[in-house]
């Protein structure tokens, strides 16, 4: 079986700021080279969907991990899904705030088996348990978002804030056992309300995967993304007989006529197949297939 993955880094407000188009496709790049470099040496999707991830995590011109944007009262809550495609097993968390990679937590929790949601106090207890490293919330917010948020704060609504859709980040892979997994991870939407959850760490809505379809991470106004349970709509349209493309078109169209809604959606599908899609005005992705060189685009 040819190996694949795909990342992308959010289908966000990209127009406001060019240049950070410009910095945030080689963050993709990187990303893609590193998850390709695990599937060609012959490792899992698992470890291939978490390394690019984690890059894309650690980059502070994403909205995930270091980078991610506060809420209304200036705080970073981050949230991240794992799902497996074997055997449908999945982590989640939410409304995490001192866990640098919120991925790997995720995926502890997917590991877990007990339960596949955690959020807040309890998610970051069990990462002390499961031995996840936390940060100072400090270092997760940047400069640029602190500046962003100290001109808005009091003045913008979340939902007149053409620059409220974040930047989050995502992976699908198939391994060369035909395995398949996707993750997301996002500091959510600039001024969110405290304790607001988004599309990402919902099964279905922000990543679903599943050996008999598709693995596939969504981005986007996460409220209308999850009205439509997006990731897994466009899972049931490959079992259909879709291309992932075309699952990928026919689920923006759907999220815009059905709901209104914005965002973006990155797949692979059972055959190696992969779709990208977008009705935002940009969503940097790169994907690569086998050994072969690396596409990107936005
Ligand atoms: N979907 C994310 C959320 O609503 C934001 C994004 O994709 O950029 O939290």
């Amino acid at each position: 079986m040819k190996t694949a993955i795909v990342v992308h880094g959010g289908a966000g407000a990209w127009s406001e700021k060019p240049d950070r188009l410009s910095r945030a496709l080689p963050v993709c790049i990187e990303a893609a080279k590193a998850g390709q470099a695990v599937l060609v040496a012959g490792g899992s999707a698992m470890d291939a969907v978490e390394t690019a991830v984690r890059i894309l995590e650690d980059h502070p011109v994403l909205d995930a991990g270091r980078g991610s944007y506060p809420n209304a009262d200036g705080l970073v809550e981050m949230d991240a899904l794992m799902m497996n495609g074997r055997n449908l097993d999945l982590g989640a968390i939410a409304a995490v705030q001192r866990i640098q990679n919120p991925i790997s937590l995720a995926r502890r929790v997917m590991e877990y088996h007990d339960h596949n949601f955690l959020v807040g106090n309890g998610a970051e207890a069990f990462a002390a348990k499961a031995g996840i490293p936390f940060c100072d919330p400090a270092d997760l917010l940047t400069d640029e978002n602190l500046a962003h948020y100290q001109a808005a704060n009091g003045t913008t609504n979340p939902a007149a804030d053409s620059g409220s859709i974040g930047d989050t980040v995502g992976a699908v892979a198939i391994d060369a056992d035909g395995n398949l997994v996707a993750g997301t991870s996002t500091g959510g939407t600039r001024h969110k309300l405290p304790g607001r959850v988004g599309d990402s760490p919902l099964v279905g809505s922000g990543g679903y995967a599943d050996n008999w379809t598709a693995a596939v991470s969504a981005t986007g106004h996460g409220e209308a993304l999850m009205k439509v349970v997006i990731s897994k709509r466009v899972c049931d349209l490959v079992g259909d007989g879709l291309s992932a493309q075309a699952a990928c078109d026919a689920a923006i169209q759907l999220l815009a006529e059905r709901v209104d809604g914005t965002g973006g959606l990155i797949a692979v599908d059972a055959r190696g197949q992969i779709g990208v899609a977008r009705n935002t005005n940009a969503m940097p992705f790169a994907y690569a297939i086998g050994d072969e060189a690396i596409v990107s685009g936005h």
